[in-house]
């Protein structure tokens, strides 16, 4: 399929870029914010091309969290346009250096060389400022600052005053969540939180990080297909240990039952979700958990 740069006015100042993962551009007289800016440097040259022609100029970029397909462009517009980064704090040393982000989901140590692994790399760039939760204004644009955290330890959205929602990945659609049998979330409780939060936010226009905008409407049935899919992984966890299992089996077969594809960052990926529910089931009282033979076993 044929991509053509573009950028579409959802309502009054509030735009985007759609794009494998959307940027979203905000303008308010010849200025412009951008939140969050692709993976690599393409969609961010398509950008700035745009804003160029259209002679906004960008004077910050926000980031809604520290995951390479939403930063991986910050370098290069910083570059060319002199704007400042914005992150929510918890995200910064991730955004700053992708290699920190990866070495989280192996551990801390550094993993194997395999070439999956690309999809998590972004260019490194300095992040000049940190969005708080009490932030009213980034760059002079108005924005109330949403915590919309559990995909990523500390994600943020931006609601703009037309009323459109940039939320990140707090929510995936039905057609990421066919490509991405596991998706991923670092703590389930937050991820439904945050759901909620979207959905009783003033939003009338929802752009999620991946897909088509949204009506609040639309965005109702999406996030409702995805709190199933996170309850099912619950009920599937807990169904699967009426006998005890290792981490590493309760993994391999919810992997196998959804059809996960085969590769190194796939099931780094979705370890981490399911050690949060793990996690989280233990928390709630639902599982119990012991050491034997140097393997941590989870049982009802
Ligand atoms: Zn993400």
């Amino acid at each position: 399929m044929d991509w053509e740069p573009k950028l579409e006015t959802l309502k009054g100042d509030s735009k985007v870029m759609r794009a494998p993962t959307n940027l979203g551009v905000h303008v308010d007289g010849k200025t412009a914010v951008v939140i969050d800016t692709g993976l690599g440097d393409d969609k961010a040259r398509a950008l700035c091309h745009i804003l160029e022609r259209e002679d906004l100029m960008p004077v910050a970029i926000v980031n809604t969290h520290c995951h390479a397909d939403h930063c991986g462009g910050n370098a290069f517009i910083s570059r060319r346009t002199k704007s400042e980064i914005y992150a929510p704090p918890l995200e910064v040393c991730f955004i700053e250096d992708s290699e920190l982000h990866i070495r989280t989901l192996f551990s801390q140590a550094v993993p194997p060389a395999d070439p999956s692994m690309r999809l998590l790399r972004a260019e490194r760039c300095r992040v000049d400022r940190r969005v708080t939760l009490d932030e009213t204004s980034i760059a002079g644009h108005n924005f109330h600052v949403m915590d919309l955290r559990g995909h990523s330890i500390g994600q943020i959205g931006l609601l703009s005053d037309d009323k459109v929602l940039y939320a990140g990945d707090a929510v995936f659609n039905r057609s990421v969540l066919e490509k991405h049998p596991v998706p991923f979330y670092v703590d389930p409780d937050e991820t439904r939180r945050s759901i909620d939060r979207v959905l009783s936010s003033k939003a009338e226009t929802v752009v999620l990080g991946h897909g088509e905008p949204l009506t609040m409407a639309e965005t109702r049935a999406h996030a409702s297909n995805f709190r199933d899919c996170i309850d099912q992984t619950d009920m599937q966890i807990l169904d699967l240990l009426d006998q005890p299992k290792t981490t590493e089996e309760v993994i391999s077969t919810i992997c196998t039952q959804r059809g996960l594809d085969e590769t190194l960052v796939q099931l780094l990926l979705a370890e981490t979700t399911i050690k949060g529910h793990l996690s989280s089931l233990a928390r709630k009282k639902q599982l119990k958990f012991w050491q034997e033979s140097h393997k941590t076993y989870w049982s009802r």
